[in-house]
């Protein structure tokens, strides 16, 4: 059976374009390795989605979910690897060996935790190494730790680990801090933390567990070693886009290059939307706004 709509992905924008379609009666169907996507990663409240003064990212999720679910949207909990057009109708692989058509796609497949690509990186994973604070923070109660990455993520990450760890050091690699005021302000009430600027991580040690991180003072050239059990990588995101081949095209971030106006990707029938695409401000708000206007022009292509 071909089915109207594929949405892959169910972050915000995904869930928001599953209740659009939904409510537009597309026979719809989101493929997703999980629900919430980075909000998830959210390590303190947030404070700018509409409706809510705070939420925390679970909860605003779980409301996302709740109301998608109840429009009897289907789902599929699965990893799209692979999608390609033939004669006017596409075609989603997946990681569980589905084979899925659809008369038109919308990619929301958001963005992933970047990697650092330093010694002792991927071998300390789950041992020391981790990228989502409000997963692993608790188990940092007392321990000395460090967040790489200075931006809104990493000031964030360290608020969120100040109600656990013993001492917070903050590397980022430019010469300034890239955080927002607000973030700032808050950071700097904290004692415990401790901002290191023009650093650049080298290395990651341990035995079983990370014991320390070596980087380098930029400054100087200076090597130096930090005492820490715990490394909170908070270096940006990288969005998923290799299982969509020549469909898109990509900038040099690796982002979908759509039309603004209607999320269209260069393939008629195939939509990007929220953290995914080129869009500069990568919020839920925008990401449930592009997902609600994708599915609206998904619904006159399908219907053209
Ligand atoms: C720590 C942190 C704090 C943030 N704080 C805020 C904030 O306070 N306010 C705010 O507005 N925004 C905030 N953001 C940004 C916000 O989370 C993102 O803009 C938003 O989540 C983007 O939504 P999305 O649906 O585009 O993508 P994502 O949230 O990245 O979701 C993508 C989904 O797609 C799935 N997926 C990926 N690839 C595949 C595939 N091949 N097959 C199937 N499924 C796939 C993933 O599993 C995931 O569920 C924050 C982000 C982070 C990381």
């Amino acid at each position: 059976m071909i089915q109207d709509l594929i949405i892959i992905g169910g972050g915000p924008a995904g869930m928001t374009a599953g209740i659009y379609s939904a409510r537009q009666k597309l026979d719809s169907l989101i493929i997703t390795k999980e629900f919430g996507g980075q909000m998830t990663h959210k390590a303190v409240d947030i404070e700018n989605y509409p409706g809510f003064d705070k939420i925390s990212g679970f909860e605003l999720i779980a409301k996302f979910e709740d109301q998608m679910k109840s429009k009897g949207v289907k789902v599929l909990y699965d990893e799209v690897k692979e999608l390609k057009k033939e004669n006017d109708i596409f075609i989603a692989l997946t990681e569980g060996g589905k084979t899925i058509e659809s008369k038109a796609v919308i990619i929301a497949t958001g963005a992933e935790p970047r990697r650092l690509d330093v010694p002792g990186e991927t071998e300390y994973v789950g041992r020391g190494v981790s990228y989502c604070t409000t997963c692993d923070g608790p188990l940092y109660n007392g321990k000395d730790v460090v967040i790489i990455g200075g931006g809104d993520t990493g000031f964030e990450a360290a608020i969120f680990l100040n109600n656990y760890a013993n001492k917070i050091y903050i590397l980022e690699y430019g010469d300034t801090i890239r955080a927002g005021k607000d973030n700032q302000e808050k950071v700097s009430a904290i004692e415990k933390i401790e901002i290191i600027t023009s650093a650049e991580l080298k290395e990651i040690k341990g035995e079983n567990f990370v014991s320390q991180i070596i980087f380098k003072d930029r400054k100087n050239g200076e090597e130096k070693i930090l005492d820490v059990q715990g490394v909170f990588v908070q270096a940006g995101y990288l969005p998923d886009t290799e299982f969509l081949k020549d469909l898109v095209e990509l900038n040099e971030r690796k982002e979908v290059v759509v039309n603004f106006e209607t999320f269209e990707t260069k393939t008629p029938g195939l939509f990007a939307v929220g953290d995914v695409n080129t869009g500069k401000v990568k919020q839920v708000v925008v990401a449930c706004g592009e997902g609600a206007t994708a599915v609206i022009y998904a619904y006159k292509y399908i219907n053209k």
